[in-house]
């Protein structure tokens, strides 16, 4: 797609700030598996940290395909910092935009623009993965307030977080029906955030378990109607997988670029590898995959943006790009040779960091169930 000059402008501005302050750290950051707070720091200061929250709260407005260029712009830097950015607005400020009350956006916006916050989105359970309406954790009614206990786990931003969305069933007999959606503030007594899980990929992004014990909000902080939790949790993932595809194009992009770099640069037989056709043959199929994959989140991003049907478009897009993501990865580390498998170059990090893109935000498997529901039902 030919994007236009705003968009293009846009693109300009968030690559100058990956390449000078966020690209630069990402190898450091993902060594010792810590948070990448200069990286974030620098999207907060720019006002992309938290880019989809309208004008009207402090944020810039941003429609779902600017969105998800930057989620692409980011990921070629950085897929750890495009992983805490997209959970910050895909999965953290997404249900308060979608699904909150005025009074909700007034009171809990300005946590991630005014006060530099982060979301998590609390659904994954260790017994409900790709079934969430599985889950287990309990929301009791108690006067004026709720009561939530439970577990959660691979819960993204949750160490940083300062807002989490919480999927509780509040009438088990109604199974995934009586699930509900809670605002609940970071600093609510009765949570407990886990130590940092260890990671094959994104290594800079903190993933934990969670534990919540009697912890009790305000009847107010009920997310929409009661029961409607799993739909709207299904809903936000559906517009969050087009970030997670972007994401997939930005670390497979990363990754073609050097593979171009190094095949130039890299003699052998006396000649630059980029002389040798099995060489060139690979750079051609990853270019074409690449450009097809940002066909198909951008197309997704387009048609959620013109309020038409995008969840058949969004899940082959990220189904598309994750995996091809991996494809590509695997192929740049091919080319980088005997390097490529050494810490010496950027590509083993992209070849780790492109496989959670398969996995979450709906793996590839439940990717496919979605499309062929989309489908069959015509
Ligand atoms: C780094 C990381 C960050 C994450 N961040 C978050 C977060 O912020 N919030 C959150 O709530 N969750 C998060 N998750 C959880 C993530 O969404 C789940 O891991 C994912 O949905 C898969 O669930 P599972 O791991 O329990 O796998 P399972 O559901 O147990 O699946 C295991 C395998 O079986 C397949 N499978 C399952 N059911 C079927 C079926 N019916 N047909 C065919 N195949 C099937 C799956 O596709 C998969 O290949 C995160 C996970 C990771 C690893």
């Amino acid at each position: 797609m030919i994007i236009d000059e705003d968009l293009m402008m846009i693109k300009n501005t968030i690559r100058d700030i990956v390449t000078d302050k966020i690209k630069p750290l990402a190898r450091v950051y993902d060594d010792e598996e810590r948070f990448p707070e200069d990286s974030i720091q620098a999207l907060r200061e720019s006002e992309f940290l938290y880019m989809t929250i309208p004008e009207k709260y402090g944020g810039i407005g941003a429609d779902t395909l600017t969105y998800a260029t930057v989620c692409e712009e980011i990921a070629r830097g950085c897929a750890s910092t495009a992983t805490i950015f997209a959970g910050n607005n895909s999965l953290g400020i997404g249900p308060i935009l979608k699904y909150g009350t005025e009074e909700q956006k007034a009171k809990f916006l300005p946590r991630f623009t005014k006060e530099k916050g982060l979301g998590a989105f609390c659904l994954s359970e260790p017994h409900a993965g790709s079934d969430p309406g599985a889950l287990s954790t309990r929301a009791v009614r108690d006067g004026d307030e709720w009561v939530i206990n439970g577990s959660k786990f691979y819960i993204t931003n949750a160490k940083e977080a300062t807002v989490f969305i919480v999927f509780a069933k509040s009438n088990p007999e109604l199974g995934s029906k009586g699930i509900s959606a809670f605002i609940v503030p970071a600093d609510t007594p009765g949570i407990t955030v886990m130590p940092p899980e260890k990671k094959l990929g994104i290594k800079a992004s903190v993933t934990s378990a969670m534990s919540f014990e009697n912890v009790r909000i305000p009847s107010e902080y009920l997310l929409a109607k009661e029961g409607d939790g799993l739909r709207m949790a299904l809903s936000i993932l559906d517009k969050g997988r087009i970030a997670v595809a972007a994401q997939a194009v930005g670390i497979a992009q990363a990754a073609f670029e050097d593979s171009i770099k190094y095949a130039q640069e890299r003699i052998q037989f006396g000649k630059p590898l980029s002389y040798f056709q099995a060489i060139q043959f690979k750079l051609a199929d990853m270019a074409t995959q690449i450009h097809a994959a940002r066909l198909l989140y951008q197309e997704a991003a387009k048609l959620a943006d013109m309020g038409k049907p995008f969840i058949k478009e969004a899940a082959i897009a990220k189904l598309f790009a994750s995996e091809i993501s991996t494809k590509v990865t695997h192929q740049a580390i091919q080319i980088h040779g005997g390097g490529g498998f050494l810490k010496d170059f950027e590509v083993e990090r992209y070849y780790r960091d492109a496989r959670i893109t398969e996995i979450y935000e709906g793996t590839s498997e439940v990717m496919r169930m979605v499309i062929a529901r989309e489908v069959i039902k015509g």
